[in-house]
């Protein structure tokens, strides 16, 4: 803790941690210390860790990195993080993401944007970590913790973990509690962690995963010891190739990877087939409006009396507008405006009602390729390596958005998908591959992720 604590102190030009929590890190260290011992090592004694600003931490500031929560301090913890402290890791502190996690890059937190510790060869362009959980991903390729935890609701735990060349999962829907994390949409966020290994982030999993009375959303079934997965034989398996992830334009390093992929998986037993899920290109249109409804509803408890921010105004009405116009960033005031719009009577059948239709057409893609025998389905993460900072999005947001193209099928379905390290390319910048499982079979993508790692 105390090195993770020194690394930390000398790599704030990175941007990740917006909290820094060293008194309470060495208080919980100690304990730990005194834990082992005594011979009473719990399963994460003493692990390190960073926790996106996210999940709501008991006593220390929790922003979502949005200037609306202001310096709100929750007087309660997220159970995800209550299960890592139960189960004896320490925290660090809080890490930077995008505004209420709207983002792939992390540049729309109030705080600034998270600098990658990875940079192009021979080039000092300074690049993106990926996003939401930007500051998650770039703590853990930088050293400054041992594993983090992100969210995700479109794939802002695997394409950060893609361009970091960490591990990152996005356990099943209803997996991990929602409680205590900051809601951007109910429907699709799920919590998960970074790792520098697919063993590790097995481990970390265990801990934060697991039925909680108070998500409603959170599914009792029994957490299985994720950590005896890795090893476990891939022979036998079925792997699903989908023919509609061949996407116009997708790069050919991208392209070679995952021919690397499949490769890969072939050697160590896997059969490989070409599926098809045949509405995949209307994932990621129907997400961005099933997305943004969720969160103009969710953003609405934002009003200047509950938490943080307050700007004054000559009535309640006007003090609404008055904090919301401050509080909220561009792009949270994008999305708010994009769900009411797709909300709003006469506007609502033709939106919201048809993209959750597609939905129920994704999931269905999915369902028929796991009953044809299908244990998971092999896609690149991304379809790029990580970019500058400031060289997307600015004057088109569809740009940025493009980046999410294999990842929020996932979430529309509910499945659980990782994110595991795969290689290099030109230019040496981390590339990924993404791997989708049945529900509830987060053990498969272990066992094949520690294939490809
Ligand atoms: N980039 C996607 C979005 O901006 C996903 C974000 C996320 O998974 N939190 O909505």
């Amino acid at each position: 803790t105390a090195a993770h604590l020194g690394a930390i102190a000398n790599a704030r030009a990175l941007n990740a941690y917006v909290l820094e929590t060293p008194d309470k890190a060495l208080a919980m260290a100690e304990a730990s210390d005194a834990r082992i011992a005594r011979g009473e090592a719990r399963p994460l004694e003493g692990i390190p860790l960073g926790i996106k600003d996210l999940f709501c931490t008991e006593g220390v500031r929790t922003t979502a990195c949005s200037k609306i929560l202001g310096e709100f301090v929750p007087p309660y913890e997220s159970t995800v993080t209550s299960q890592l402290w139960r189960d004896g890791a320490v925290m660090l502190g809080k890490l930077n993401n995008d505004e209420f996690a709207m983002g792939s890059s992390n540049e729309t937190s109030a705080f600034g944007p998270v600098v990658s510790p990875w940079r192009r060869q021979g080039s000092d362009t300074k690049l993106v970590p990926g996003g939401s959980s930007g500051g998650s991903a770039a703590a853990v390729a930088a050293n400054l913790c041992l594993g983090a935890t992100g969210t995700d609701t479109g794939g802002s735990i695997r394409q950060p973990a893609a361009f970091t060349g960490t591990v990152g999962i996005k356990p099943t829907y209803g997996r991990c509690s929602r409680f205590g994390i900051v809601a951007f949409a109910s429907s699709l966020d799920q919590a998960g962690p970074f790792a520098k290994t697919v063993r590790d982030a097995a481990i970390l999993l265990r801990s934060m995963a697991g039925f909680d009375p108070k998500d409603t959303t959170s599914v009792d079934r029994d957490v299985p010891d994720y950590e005896a997965a890795i090893g476990r034989s891939v022979k036998g398996m079925t792997i699903g190739i989908p023919k509609e992830y061949r996407v116009d334009g997708l790069e050919a390093e991208i392209d070679a990877l995952w021919q690397a992929g499949i490769a890969w998986l072939k050697d160590a037993g896997a059969t490989i087939v070409e599926i098809s899920l045949p509405h995949t290109k209307y994932a990621l249109p129907a997400y961005y409006i099933v997305a943004p409804a969720e969160a103009s509803s969710n953003l609405a408890r934002y009003d200047g009396v509950r938490y943080g921010l307050r700007v004054p105004g000559e009535s309640i009405g006007d003090m609404y507008e008055k904090t919301r116009a401050a509080g909220f960033g561009r792009e949270v005031r994008r999305r708010v405006m994009i769900g009411t719009y797709v909300l709003s009577a006469g506007y609502y059948d033709a939106y919201y009602l048809r993209a959750q239709k597609v939905r129920t057409l994704i999931k269905r893609d999915f369902d028929l390729a796991f009953d044809a025998g299908v244990d998971a389905v092999l896609t690149p993460a991304t379809p790029s390596a990580a970019f500058g900072i400031g060289e997307k999005g600015s004057s088109n947001p569809v740009e940025m958005y493009l980046n999410d193209i294999f990842t929020v099928t996932v979430n529309m379905a509910g499945l659980p998908g990782i994110a595991v390290p795969a290689g290099l390319d030109g230019q040496g910048l981390p590339l990924g591959l993404q791997l989708i499982g049945r529900p509830f079979d987060e053990e498969t993508l272990f066992a094949l992720g520690e294939v490809i790692e």
